[in-house]
């Protein structure tokens, strides 16, 4: 897809676009930042910007691209520069046959590697691209290698990669796509500029489920609870969140009945029932019901302090969440909020399930 139909990122949809138009991209970058937020497609985006047959350029910003692109810093910290006027620089048209080809993964010099079946990406499969990429691009002008996952090359595969990114060679570029750059080895790392892609704004995720057909209600809902990333958003079913959402706000007005912990910890078994919401696993259960909790206190938030209640996640709750507000207003809520967050965390960080959902209910 085109970058003009990226969500989010703009500022390094920017960057790259002015690189890519002033032929000043670095042969090797990572892209990091959380799962599901549009690193990959931003990769292929950048292919297609780079191999497009009929591609749209703003030719009177390229003159002075070249001067203020000239070094990898000046990629990596520019903060708007010239052609800061909301075009881009240059964009594919994701029409022609080489566009089509580069989002189908079959155009000839944009190779995609990633995990195979066994989770890893193994050294035969680095071998095969570092000999691909010592050719000239057959049909485009550069030769792009998009390695997904990047996290899961084994330590012989990074090794075996890193001559090529220490002397690429002329007319490739290896994009490196991970969620976690602390695990490649600083030899790769050190010879990478690093993007770092953060989490997608609520209201972009919002609007790009809309765009998919979605209600306004439901696409705020969903995007309330999906943690900035559009895959998870995609991914949640319009079901599942109705029915976390139910269960967050039991737990929560159970809690705000009762001081006593022993009828609190109830509410820890109703947060561990299996309503099949976010996955399969009792650590996903509980996370999606984590997240829609969060997300019905950040709206009681919103109703305490008479902020727009446009701003709203769950609008067709309503009444519920008016209930809630009684109860969780002002610091309560601040708190809860709080030790909602740090018990995501703590399953992130694979802490017992059990406990950490004994713990929330009594901080609640
Ligand atoms: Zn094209």
């Amino acid at each position: 897809m085109p970058f003009r139909d990226v969500v989010g990122h703009v500022r390094l949809i920017k960057l790259l676009s002015r690189a890519a138009a002033g032929g000043t991209l670095p042969p090797s970058l990572v892209f990091a930042g959380p799962s599901g937020i549009g690193k990959r497609l931003t990769a292929v985006s950048l292919a297609q910007a780079l191999n497009c047959t009929n591609q749209s350029s703003v030719v009177s910003h390229q003159s002075s691209v070249v001067s203020h692109q000239s070094s990898v810093v000046g990629l990596l910290t520019d903060d708007g520069g010239p052609a800061d006027d909301g075009r881009l620089a240059t964009d594919s048209c994701g029409r022609c046959a080489a566009c089509k080809r580069i989002a189908r993964g079959v155009h000839p010099d944009v190779l995609i590697v990633e995990p195979g079946d066994s989770g890893a990406i193994k050294i035969d499969q680095v071998r095969d691209i570092v000999d691909r990429a010592a050719y000239r691009p057959f049909e485009g002008r550069r030769r792009v290698v998009i390695i997904d996952e990047a996290d899961a090359l084994v330590s012989a595969a990074q090794h075996a990669l890193l001559k090529t990114l220490e002397e690429p060679p002329p007319s490739s570029v290896f994009i490196l796509v991970t969620a976690r750059p602390d695990v490649l080895l600083p030899t790769v790392r050190s010879r990478c500029p690093q993007l770092r892609f953060r989490p997608l704004a609520a209201n972009d995720i919002a609007s790009a489920l809309v765009a998919r057909g979605r209600s306004e209600s439901e696409a705020r809902a969903v995007a309330a609870t999906a943690d900035g990333s559009l895959g998870q958003a995609l991914e949640a079913s319009a079901g599942e969140l109705v029915e976390a959402r139910r269960v967050a706000e039991r737990v929560l007005t159970h809690a705000s009945a009762s001081q006593d912990p022993a009828r609190r910890l109830e509410g820890a078994k109703e947060l561990l029932a299996k309503t099949g919401a976010g996955g399969d696993s009792e650590r996903e259960q509980l996370s999606s019901h984590l997240r829609a909790m969060a997300s019905l206190l950040r709206d009681v938030e919103v109703l305490a302090t008479r902020a727009d209640d446009r701003t709203l996640a769950n609008p067709d709750v309503r009444p519920a969440l008016e209930r809630l507000t009684e109860s969780y207003k002002g610091e309560r809520g601040v708190r809860a909020f709080g030790a909602v967050d740090r018990a995501l965390v703590a399953l992130e960080r694979n802490a017992g399930v059990k406990l950490v959902a004994d713990w929330l209910v009594l901080q609640l």
